[in-house]
């Protein structure tokens, strides 16, 4: 059993997480809703995450082999399709042992699986490259890989592509990516896959068999889009703890290079959280945080460990007082924002310091 000491924590509503995902599915109510967990569920624990879905969703998604025996071993019976890998012949090996489904993206790959196993072509899922231009076979070559492949199996084909512009609901891009897919989808009478969370809400022609969510499953919103977005609920909810209040009179300078000053005679509250647990170095003076029902601004630079918050407006504010750094409170965007990242960097970078804790 670990041991806690420090209140620092990430806690994960699988209420909202299964709400989540259900209403995402709803969006998309002929398809069916595969549930990417890969990163450690974007950093929300996949233990936690696959096991609260596990009842609701048919397919799981994860970048790599080690990835789905994770899951495998922590008794997640689901399918689990793996996005990226395999990255070595011996993955053909666990595959077949676990009932992995693969998305193969290139030669190397069909030439392990028809020397290995060959009896997986039964369920092979294809990625075609259609302007990502990072992984997937170009579409010039289907035609050859489908023909080595065992012909008579072709009915559980699932082509499948990736979209680079979804989130942008007036992008052309998303629109000829599914264009370049579809005439292959037609030919080989198969099924495909190519929506993303993005996909899902700006593009409902991408939904196809599968669509692929991730971050919407986790409550953050991939589009701008709020009339479909709003009823996402963040699952991770990143909170510390006061550790200590001082007072700093103007013209002091707070924490390391003194770059913020005090130009009035201000309270900064110490908070038990820094880089070292995931929060982001560059998160700039302003940043909001949430602290006894008000939102206030970190000052001064993200230490290892801590962040100093100017809580000169609070009435009430204590050591020990509970700070949110960004969950339901706090959007995890205008955090992202000020820190020059995206959300997604920021909830797979909580590290092994900060304890998940299912609420
Ligand atoms: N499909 C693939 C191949 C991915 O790599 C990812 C995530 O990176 C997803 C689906 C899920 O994307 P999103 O988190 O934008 O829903």
């Amino acid at each position: 059993m670990r041991y806690i000491s420090r209140d620092t924590q990430a806690t994960i509503d699988l209420n909202a997480l299964v709400e989540n995902y259900q209403y995402v599915a709803s969006i998309a109510p002929q398809s069916n809703t595969i549930a990417v967990v890969k990163a450690d569920a974007y950093g929300h624990d996949a233990n936690l995450v696959a096991h609260a879905l596990s009842p609701h969703v048919e397919l799981f998604a994860v970048g790599f082999i080690d990835e789905a025996l994770a899951l495998r071993q922590s008794g997640i019976k689901n399918n689990i399709l793996i996005l990226e890998g395999p990255f070595k012949v011996s993955d053909f090996t666990i595959a077949h042992e676990h009932n992995f489904l693969l998305m193969l993206h290139s030669d190397y790959q069909i030439d392990w699986l028809l020397s290995h196993q060959p009896q997986l072509t039964q369920n092979i899922w294809l990625k075609v490259d259609t302007g990502m231009n990072r992984l997937g076979f170009a579409i010039d070559d289907i035609d050859n890989i489908i023909s080595k492949l065992d012909t008579t199996t072709q009915q559980n084909l699932v082509l499948c592509s990736h979209f680079s512009t979804s989130e942008q609901i007036t992008s052309r891009k998303p629109v000829e990516q599914l264009a370049r897919l579809k005439p292959l989808v037609e030919k080989y009478s198969c099924q495909f896959s190519m929506a993303n969370s993005a996909g899902i809400f700006n593009f409902p022609a991408s939904h196809g068999d599968y669509t692929r969510l991730g971050l919407a499953l986790y409550g953050i919103s991939p589009t701008d889009n709020n009339l479909l977005t709003e009823q996402l609920n963040p699952v991770m909810t990143l909170q510390a703890k006061i550790i200590a209040i001082h007072q700093v009179e103007i013209g002091e300078t707070v924490g390391y290079g003194d770059t913020w000053s005090a130009t009035r005679t201000s309270k900064i509250a110490t908070v038990a959280i820094g880089y070292a647990d995931g929060y982001p170095r560059n998160a700039k003076s302003g940043t909001p945080v949430f602290i006894n029902g008000r939102v206030v601004p970190i000052v001064g630079r993200v230490s290892m460990d801590m962040i100093t918050v100017d809580v000169t407006d609070l009435t009430v504010v204590a050591v020990g007082d509970s700070v949110e750094l960004w969950g339901k409170h706090i959007s995890i965007d205008s955090v992202a924002k000020s820190s020059d990242t995206i959300n997604y960097e920021l909830l797979t970078r909580v590290s092994k310091r900060v304890p998940k804790v299912a609420a």
